[in-house]
């Protein structure tokens, strides 16, 4: 029997309730429990997928296609274990499920109302994943601020569920914010206190409260807060701020997070804490030798949510190199010939970015053009390796006008076209090409070099593809397809021979990333990248002797 530890977060969004649920997930899987985290959103889109990055930052797939949210990348990171669909519902979800079954007649007449219809539901896969019997313990995530109206049938479910376990079985950890006055040097609980009320009105009442604040709480305020809020006072958590989130889960050990659940959950006997992998991550992370400049070139730069599962990789990716990544955004809608060189001349690397539509591409084209001709590190994802292709089309094989289908419909050289099972396809949500996919690598290749593999597998969020049609072309004048699909040819892999290092891919590696399984393009990109970075120094340090 699976045990439920559920997250709700008061005061305001963007707390981090997701870093704080991976980060005990992180300590109960340390001590050996079998831990996942699940999140259920509040919102009506049926997954995030048909949400654009504005909204809601960076979509995140899972192994079996799941187009999800954000957080769910944190899950996996902090983890090291896969999640799926069943990891994260939305209100969409709920509703499209209990209106199907209304329309097939499986409520026998009955009206059907949110409680209980909607809410049975809800509880229905808030205990799924513990019903599988794979886990000891299942944390989930409650999006959204108590007091939102669109939240209420959730917390509604979670009271019903603490209702129907043992005692036991079930926390609630309530994450709250503690503001600090500067004009009045104070830290202040009230918001904390009402959104404690608030919830209890709702009927959950929290077990344990985790305060983001910039202060530390001495002991008086950490006594307010358990007296007010009805918790004792060692299930206070503070949750300070961190130069890292990956920190988090050393500051909640040094907080007895951990130790406060299990001791609520009556879990006994559980191992010290093993954190031997994340320790040596942490420290790498704390003392890099040397640092590389990447250039992310996109057009959400702007929004460090819409590349979080990017940027994250390149975190574990540095830490392996013992090297800081320092990211420059680089916006690919105001890229040209003519500024591309002032643009990108101090990076050490490029990585050009997925994406969908036209804005910004040719851009994009331009900085491959650049990386290409300047033998600087390049790695394209995605829509980023399509652009490698095109920008091959144009400028190597001298088909000028040579695109993708997906932002000129009319060329004479499609070179990125839509695929066949996309053709038809009229419903947007949920309908790419998605999940995971074998891929195998031909030997002699950089792919090769760096996986070490002649099969992998990598998830896949996308339309359109490499046409095949031009393969020999593109193959007789040095670009090399070193990934294909096994099943049915895809390229998947693309990579120049003469340069040191240039793959595109039209999978996204970010995605399978974590702390102790860093993705190896991204560990060989930051070394290609720290190469590139000594022989530039080398060139400037020969060029001051001789002047
Ligand atoms: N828009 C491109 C496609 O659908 C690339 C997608 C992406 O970068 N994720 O094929």
């Amino acid at each position: 029997m699976a045990k439920y530890i559920f997250v709700t977060g008061g005061v305001t969004s963007s707390l981090g309730k997701g870093i704080i649920a991976a980060s005990l997930a992180k300590l109960l899987q340390s001590r050996g429990l079998k831990v996942t985290i699940q999140k259920f959103d509040p919102y009506i889109n049926v997954d995030p997928g048909t949400l654009n990055p504005y909204e809601h930052g960076e979509c995140y797939v899972t192994d079996d296609g799941a187009e999800t949210d954000l957080d769910l990348g944190h899950y996996e990171r902090f983890l090291n274990t896969p999640t799926s669909q069943a990891n994260n519902v939305t209100t969409g979800r709920i509703y499209q499920t209990v209106i199907n079954k209304e329309r097939e007649g499986a409520y026998l007449g009955k009206t059907v109302q949110v409680v209980p219809h909607i809410t049975d539901e809800i509880k229905r896969r808030m205990m799924l994943l513990g019903n599988s019997g794979n886990y000891d313990i299942v944390i989930t995530e409650l999006g959204g601020t108590v007091g939102d109206i669109e939240s209420l049938p959730f917390v509604e479910a979670v009271r019903q569920i603490q209702w129907e376990l043992p005692e036991e079985d079930c926390v609630v950890v309530h994450l709250t914010l503690i503001p600090y006055l500067s004009a009045a040097k104070e830290l202040k609980t009230k918001p904390t206190q009402h959104s404690v009320r608030m919830l209890s009105q709702e009927g959950v009442h929290p077990n344990v409260i985790v305060c983001r604040t910039e202060h530390p709480l001495n002991d008086d305020i950490k006594r307010k807060i358990a007296l007010f809020c009805n918790v004792k006072p060692e299930a206070v958590i503070e949750a300070m701020d961190a130069s890292t989130i990956y920190e988090v889960p050393l500051k909640m050990l040094e907080e007895g997070l951990d130790v406060i659940v299990l001791k609520k959950l009556h879990i006994n006997g559980y191992a010290a804490p093993e954190l031997s992998k994340w320790n040596s991550f942490l420290n790498k992370l704390g003392h890099p030798k040397q640092t590389v400049t990447i250039g992310l070139v996109g057009k959400y730069v702007e929004l460090q949510d819409a590349y979080k599962s990017i940027l994250e990789a390149f975190i574990h990716a540095g830490a392996m190199n013992n090297c800081k990544v320092r990211i420059e955004d680089v916006h690919s809608e105001h890229l040209d010939e003519s500024n591309i060189a002032q643009q990108l001349k101090g990076l050490d690397g490029i990585l050009v970015a997925p994406g969908f539509g036209s804005r910004g591409v040719e851009g994009k084209i331009e900085a491959v053009r650049y990386a290409r001709e300047h033998k600087l590190p390049f790695f394209g994802i995605c829509l980023g390796m399509q652009m490698a292709v095109i920008e091959f089309a144009r400028n190597v094989l001298g088909w000028k006008d040579a695109h993708s289908t997906e932002m000129n419909k009319a060329t004479e050289h499609p070179v990125i076209a839509l695929m066949d099972e996309q053709k038809d396809v009229k419903n947007m949500g949920g309908t790419m090409r998605l999940g995971a996919y074998d891929c195998s690598i031909e030997e002699g290749t950089l792919a090769h070099d760096i996986y070490h593999a002649s099969m992998i597998s990598e998830r896949h969020r996308h339309r359109w593809e490499f046409n095949s049609n031009y393969l020999d072309q593109f193959t007789q004048a040095g670009m090399v397809a070193s990934g294909k699909n096994p099943a049915n040819g895809l390229v998947e892999i693309v990579e120049l021979k003469n340069h040191p290092f240039f793959i595109g891919v039209q999978y996204h590696p970010e995605l399978k990333s974590t702390v102790e399984n860093p993705h190896p393009i991204f560990v060989n990109f930051v070394s290609a990248a720290k190469v590139f970075a000594t022989s530039k120094q080398m060139v400037q340090g020969e060029a001051g002797v001789t002047a």
